[in-house]
């Protein structure tokens, strides 16, 4: 089966535990005004214009061809995460993948939780974990900042905490005023109360993104926020409220 890859960082310290490949699948249900890979959004190859030249992005890769470009690094590497756009929109290509891998090379999945409940629980299965990439619980927020709703993501993480032993980790972007405000992490907490295999929720700063890499898509970056507002975070506050492990990321 064949996949579309839009990117592929060959030693990321910053998509899981030790010296990774991460694996940028191209398309995504979401729109999240701050997204930082607008070129991984549209389902189809892209052509991105710099003022240097052209890049495409979007590349037909073989799940047969991906296997063997990681396998061949194994030696060097403690994993691979398979992040996106939004992995579970190539859920079948990925499935193929991870059959291939998975007894050589531990898997993340990097997914917003958006998309089919089968798919989501097929591919965490074969996993090590997963990386649920949360924004707002709220649905109407969610919407208006996101383009989709919240609750298929809250009722997919619902579901299989219940039906999948796989651990997995929330990854909240610190977008000021937005995702940090205290009614979303309050729900945040809230939700950690009810699963059973959340092991930590880490905040991921927010990633100032380059006009250029919009540009270069024939778009414009119009965050609606303000990118230079201090976070309104308290770590310590949330930590006092959260059950699981609660930590800022580099
Ligand atoms: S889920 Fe990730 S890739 Fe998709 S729009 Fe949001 S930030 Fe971008």
């Amino acid at each position: 089966m064949q996949g579309l890859v839009f990117d592929i960082a060959e030693a990321s310290i910053h998509d899981g535990p030790g010296l990774r490949i991460t694996v940028f699948l191209k398309g995504c249900p979401l729109r999240c005004k701050w997204c930082h890979s607008p070129e991984g959004q549209s389902p189809a190859p892209e052509l991105l214009t710099f003022p240097g030249g052209q890049r495409l992005a979007g590349e037909i890769w073989s799940s047969r061809k991906l296997a063997e470009y990681l396998l061949d690094k194994k030696e060097l590497l403690d994993g691979v995460t398979f992040s996106g756009g939004e992995p579970l929109l190539q859920a079948d290509f990925l499935l193929e993948v991870l059959d291939m891998v998975k007894d050589a090379l531990p898997s993340i999945i990097d997914t917003s939780g958006h998309g089919s409940y089968e798919k989501l629980k097929a591919l965490a299965e074969k996993a090590e974990s997963l990386h649920f990439g949360l924004k707002l619980l709220n649905e109407d927020l969610a919407k208006s900042w996101t383009g989709q709703g919240s609750a298929l993501i809250l009722e997919n993480i619902r579901r299989l905490d219940k039906e999948c032993a796989t651990p997995y980790c929330f990854r909240l972007p610190l977008i000021p005023s937005v995702t940090d405000s205290e009614e979303n992490l309050t729900a945040i907490a809230n939700l950690a109360r009810e699963l059973n295999n959340l092991t930590s929720v880490d905040f991921l700063p927010y990633n100032p993104v380059t006009g250029g890499k919009y540009a270069a898509c024939g778009r414009q970056y119009e965050p609606g926020f303000d990118e230079k507002a201090s976070p309104l975070l308290d770590l310590k506050a949330f930590q006092s409220i959260c059950p699981v492990k609660a930590r800022l990321l580099d």
